[in-house]
């Protein structure tokens, strides 16, 4: 079975991501979403809600499944029996950094790293600016699935007492 890894921090997960996530289950029999626990920076969501959403959304494909890790993300990998990771290029600027992850990731484990070209559509997407947008009020609707917008909403924009 031909598994792939698609990691990332997800807070929120963005239709770029779901792009990028939908593409992947195309090509590969099964595909793992690995939501990142970083201790030293406490997202917008807590793992748990970003890992109830990315289930919500990804539930109609049938082959994608959503987990948590900590810790190198080759040995995640390598519990989830899956030797290829996707990663999706948004522009120039993210191609150095992740050039550099790629490689060390070969390296370290085997571990083979694709990169996805983002559709143009979602090509300046990322969950900062979109966190930034919903905070200021701006309409995020084209941007996340509704369930996030939602979500954005209800943390962002305290209930009137
Ligand atoms: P961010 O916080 O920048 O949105 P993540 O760490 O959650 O990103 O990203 C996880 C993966 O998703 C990375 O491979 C990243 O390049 C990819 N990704 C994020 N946003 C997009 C997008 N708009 N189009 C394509 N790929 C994206």
């Amino acid at each position: 079975m031909r598994r792939a890894v698609c990691p990332g921090s997800f807070d929120p997960v963005t239709n770029g991501h779901l792009d990028i996530i939908g593409r992947a289950s195309r090509l590969f029999d099964e595909v793992i979403v690995g939501v990142l626990i970083n201790q030293s920076k406490s997202g917008l969501f807590s793992v748990e809600e970003r890992i109830d959403m990315l289930r919500e959304v990804t539930a109609s494909y049938g082959n994608v499944r959503v987990e948590s890790f900590r810790g190198l993300l080759v040995d995640f990998c390598r519990a989830q029996r899956a030797t290829v990771l996707i990663k999706g290029l948004r522009a120039v600027s993210d191609f150095d950094y992740e050039l550099q992850m790629a490689q060390m990731n070969i390296g370290l484990a085997g571990v083979e790293t694709l990169f996805m070209p983002t559709n143009p559509l979602y090509s300046f997407l990322s969950s900062s600016l979109v966190k930034d947008v919903a905070k200021w009020g701006g309409d995020v609707t084209p941007h996340v699935p509704d369930v996030v917008r939602a979500a954005l909403k209800a943390r962002l924009v305290p209930p009137s007492t």
